[in-house]
């Protein structure tokens, strides 16, 4: 069926092949995500906190089963005063467009956002983090989360890398991905931009000489530059570091997960500035 107009611009849609729902399905690719430069975000609570954050909403939709709920209708009415879509639909249809056989009972449909690598002005003490060609959604969603947790400034794309904004990754940011800034850019492009970062460019290798623990992340800015999951940093990459620190590890294991390596150099860089004071 076609959407039966009811309040303002709320539209209530029942048929899986109505154009409104092609279009939310579509979102699971990224070329149409692309297309339509927007993404999909579960949850009513992550919903708010991207409202709150001054994200903008194109369109947000809802379970039946929501309806008469205050906080899902404060939602509708901010979606509706921002100039977005209010679909309200069958389990069915959430089920599609999330791809998940239990949904969450609200969606919502957001502009996408990338920070422009020139507009990063890195402040003492600031740390941001460069993923070489991160494949893995599930990677790239838990390091964002974990960027957010101890109070990093954003990460730095490099090269081809899995979408930021694709269903996976969202959903392992667990709502990070509203409050981490992230910038993408070609090796070439991140390369001559590095130059002109007057901080601590520590790069992560298998073959790295420094403990790194022994390192002094105070005071500069640090870049921390993580390797791809599958070949490390590529030479271009390590060469331009100012460091190449290395986790020592005992065991089998021949290096650790990408996320893991990340948050654990992140907690040491961040040691200083992480108390439980902070958390409060
Ligand atoms: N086979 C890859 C290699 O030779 O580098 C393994 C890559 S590892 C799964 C992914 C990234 O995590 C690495 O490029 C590095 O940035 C980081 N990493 C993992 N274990 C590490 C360790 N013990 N010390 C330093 N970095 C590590």
């Amino acid at each position: 069926m076609t959407g039966q107009l009811r309040v303002g611009r709320v539209k209530e849609v029942t048929s899986l092949s109505n154009p409104l729902v092609k279009d939310l399905k579509a979102l699971a690719l990224k070329k149409f995500r692309d297309q339509q430069n927007a993404f999909m975000a579960e949850g009513l609570k992550l919903v708010i906190d991207a409202l709150d954050l001054g994200w903008r909403v194109k369109t947000l939709v809802f379970a039946k089963s929501a309806l008469g709920n205050p906080a899902v209708e404060k939602v509708a009415a901010r979606t509706v005063a921002a100039g977005g879509d209010v679909l309200e639909v069958s389990e069915k249809i959430l089920a599609a467009i999330t791809r998940r056989d239990n949904p969450q009972t609200v969606v919502g449909v957001f502009e996408q956002r990338f920070l422009k690598l020139t507009d990063i002005r890195p402040a003492p003490g600031d740390v941001w983090v460069g993923l070489d060609r991160v494949r893995d959604p599930g990677n790239l969603g838990t390091v964002l989360r974990t960027v957010d947790a101890v109070g990093a400034k954003g990460i730095i794309l490099v090269g081809d890398t899995t979408d930021p904004f694709g269903l996976e990754t969202v959903r392992a940011t667990m709502g990070s991905i509203f409050a981490v800034p992230v910038a993408r850019a070609t090796q070439e492009a991140f390369l001559a931009w590095r130059m002109g970062f007057a901080g601590l460019v520590a790069g992560t290798h298998l073959k790295g000489a420094v403990d790194y623990r022994s390192v002094d992340y105070a005071k500069k800015p640090v870049l921390l530059l993580m390797g791809n999951e599958q070949q490390g940093l590529p030479d271009a990459l390590a060469e331009t570091c100012d460091k190449l620190v290395r986790i020592p590890q005992a065991g089998r294991a021949d290096s650790l997960n990408l996320a893991v390596a990340t948050g654990v150099m992140l907690f040491e860089i961040r040691r200083a500035a992480l108390t439980l004071a902070t958390d409060e």
